[in-house]
């Protein structure tokens, strides 16, 4: 049988003992000589350039430089102790200094032998220095396998510690080329390189790990990174076909008089052309024999609701019942309130489940579910819970998705029948790059319009010395018969902390705001469901003009007469909460504000948060800063798709690498679905082989 020697252990490998072998598993995560082959240098310095001592500057850059020892002293006692020496070249003298390793480097450095070195330099006390620089000697230097560029390995603390310097790593990697050079297979079609003008496979590999140019360097990461990025797109592509390909669905054939009667005669707007788009990506899916999986994105106040209900209405036409869930009871209840008045005297029957629905009336809905009676249940987890079982369930919405666990887990529909059609929507744009990789697998559709009509919403940026004019400004709105959200962070439900800056700022905006002129709401997650409904409410009604709060008003809620939006300690937010917090306002036919707090005091990250706020109200635009700042890590889905275990592509520089690799993959699936052409033979055995080594092909087959 083949064995394919790239899976051969390191510690075959010239150079790499058991012990090395051990450490490099333990630190670097590297056991087999395939692994080495993909340990890519994180950057490169280029060597060509050697310094003068007395041209160093203060910069902590790393540099090389030639010369000689000429003095080597121990400084201070025992553990405190260091080695120093002496380095001069013609210009002048610098130090050297060692603090570990001491006995080794004494024994064997020589005096007046020209070396080469190389590492950051630090200045002290008018004196520069280079703590436990690189070195080798010029001969030895000129000997070794160079290549003007010098790769620089990922290391850890450890690996320095125990000797492994970057030297050593770019040493093993050497030995497994002169194994193997030219011997690498190839991983891609011929077709792809042609079309990609991609160099092959050997070259990448070895231009990578000692790159010849800048030019020939350039040419080994694109093929590298395209190469990358194309095997997971094929992954998910391939999974998002099986998927369809087995998981049957039900078939909605009919538009028939729930849609359409709606459509006529109760729609109170026209829709904008982006809802009707989705509207069709959402028909055909639920006309097709498959489950439709789909993402619907679509910025705060898009009008994602209107989609869910026209799509609701397609199911009932069929004889399906419809779920939709919210992730707050403020939100169901929203939903609801809206969905019931959307539909005015249509003859559906619209019922809302939540934690607080008595048990009574809850026997009544189970019961009409499992009759068939009740066509649109709206609800929060409490729609999935074991005893909510529907006679006929067909679709299946679930709005803002970052809060919410998989619905497709769920009991609600009965064993023998076919799961519902899934629509997740969600206001957090996520950048369509990103998307594609970790979402590959969901079909998106993405609502990139507002409905016509929208003011820009005004944002600004105060500092807690201007709230005296904030206050002001307040006042000026609120008799305009405006409404002002106060919305305070809340790292944690039981920070004692958050809760003191909420109440304390309810108390002074009470005191600046006093009876009988104004009334003040407070809403937070600590309060009872049933006050927090009577708070919102009274804040909904126009009852109250400002709505103190915590992040509970983030998602959804949909008060048209609050045009103002104050967001305290700002910086302390997220840029996509900022933006779903802002979303609040905008709503009405007023001109909108949206007032961020601060405090002087600002990280470069808070600062980059608050002016992207200041400048933008585009959600995509917004999430790509986002991701910027914080990295993939944090968005929900990354974890799964493999985007952070990237070897050299990087998911948010790459982004036009990943379009291509994604059209490349789909194209190739179109055209050879089990890629049995023997074209894609190279294409076939390397899936193959990644599937193995991450078991998605087991998990898909
Ligand atoms: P979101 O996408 O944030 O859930 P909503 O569905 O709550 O947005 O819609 C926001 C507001 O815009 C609602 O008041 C809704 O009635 C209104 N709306 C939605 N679509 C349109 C449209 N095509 N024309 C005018 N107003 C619309
Ligand atoms: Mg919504």
């Amino acid at each position: 049988m083949y064995t394919n020697p790239l899976h051969t252990k390191i510690s075959y490998l010239k150079g790499v003992g058991p012990a090395r072998a051990d450490l490099l598993r333990k630190e670097l995560g590297l056991s087999t000589l395939g692994d080495l082959m993909n340990f890519f240098p994180n950057r490169y310095i280029d060597r060509t350039q050697f310094y003068k001592i007395k041209d160093l500057q203060d910069t902590q850059a790393e540099v090389q430089l030639v010369g000689q020892i000429t003095g080597l002293h121990t400084v201070g006692q025992k553990r405190g102790s260091r080695l120093v020496a002496t380095f001069s070249d013609d210009t002048g003298s610098m130090e050297l200094v060692w603090f570990r390793g001491v006995k080794w480097i004494k024994e064997n450095l020589k005096l007046q032998t020209p070396y080469v070195i190389f590492g950051k330099v630090s200045h002290f006390k008018n004196t520069f220095s280079m703590p436990h620089p690189e070195m080798e000697s010029v001969a030895a230097y000129k000997k070794s396998l160079q290549s003007a560029l010098q790769p620089v390995y990922p290391s850890t603390e450890v690996l320095g510690k125990r000797g492994v310097s970057n030297r050593v790593i770019q040493k093993i990697v050497q030995q497994l080329f002169i194994d193997f050079k030219g011997k690498f297979k190839e991983t891609l079609s011929n077709e792809i390189m042609q079309e990609h003008n991609l160099i092959s496979k050997n070259e990448a590999l070895f231009q990578v790990h000692f790159p010849e140019s800048q030019e020939k360097l350039a040419k080994a990461r694109y093929r590298l990174k395209l190469e990358e990025l194309f095997y997971i797109q094929l992954q998910l592509v391939r999974k998002n076909l099986v998927r369809k390909k087995k998981i049957k669905g039900n078939i909605f054939e009919n538009v028939g008089d729930f849609f359409n009667t709606f459509y006529k005669d109760h729609l109170p707007f026209s829709l904008t052309k982006a809802q009707k788009k989705v509207l069709k990506e959402i028909r055909k899916d639920v006309g097709s024999h498959a489950q439709m999986n789909r993402l619907l994105q679509g910025d705060v106040g898009s009008g994602k609701t209107i989609v869910a209900l026209l799509s609701a209405l397609i199911a009932l036409d069929n004889g399906y019942q419809v779920a939709i869930m919210a992730p707050t009871e403020i939100l169901a209840n929203q939903h609801f309130n809206a969905i019931v008045e959307l539909l005015g005297d249509m003859p559906a029957n619209v019922s809302l489940l939540t934690g607080s629905v008595k048990t009574k009336a809850r026997r009544v809905i189970h019961e009409n579910l499992e009759n068939g009676q009740l066509h649109i249940l709206i609800g929060t987890h409490a729609l999935i819970e074991d005893k909510v079982r529907f006679k006929n369930l067909g679709l299946v919405v679930i709005d803002e998705q970052h809060r919410f666990g998989v619905a497709q887990r769920a009991k609600m529909w009965k064993k023998n029948t076919l799961p519902p059609h899934i629509l997740v929507m969600t206001a957090t744009p996520i950048p369509r790059t990103l998307a594609m990789s970790v979402y590959g697998d969901l079909d998106i559709s993405i609502i990139d319009e507002l409905p016509p009509g929208r003011k820009e919403i005004k944002t600004a940026l105060r500092y807690d010395t201007q709230r005296l004019s904030v206050f002001q400004f307040m006042k000026e709105e609120i008799a305009k018969g405006r409404q002002v959200y106060v919305v305070y962070p809340l790292i944690e439900e039981s920070d004692a902390f958050d809760y003191k800056d909420l109440m304390d700022g309810y108390e002074s905006i009470s005191r600046e705001f006093p009876r009988p002129n104004y009334q003040v709401s407070i809403l937070h997650g600590r309060m009872k469901p049933a006050d927090k409904d009577y708070e919102m409410q009274q804040f909904v009604e126009g009852k109250t003009q400002i709505l103190v709060a915590t992040t509970v008003i983030e998602v959804g809620v949909n008060v048209p007469n609050a045009s103002v939006m104050i967001i305290e300690s700002a910086e302390k937010f997220g840029l996509s909460q900022l933006h779903q917090l802002r979303g609040r306002v905008g709503r009405g036919a007023d001109q909108s504000f949206c007032i961020l707090m601060a405090s002087h005091k600002l990280s470069d990250n808070a600062k980059t948060r608050l002016k992207t706020m200041v400048e933008t109200s585009d959600g995509f635009v917004i999430a790509e800063v986002d991701l910027k700042l914080r990295g993939p890590g944090n968005l929900m889905g990354t974890q799964q798709s493999g985007v952070l275990n990237l070897k050299i592509a990087d998911i948010i520089k790459d982004s036009s690498i990943l379009k291509i690799a994604r059209y490349t993959a789909q194209d190739i699936l179109r055209k050879d679905p089990n890629l049995s052409l023997p074209k894609n033979k190279n294409i076939l055995q390397t899936f193959v082989e990644i599937d193995r080594r991450t078991g998605v092909w087991a998990n898909i087959s």
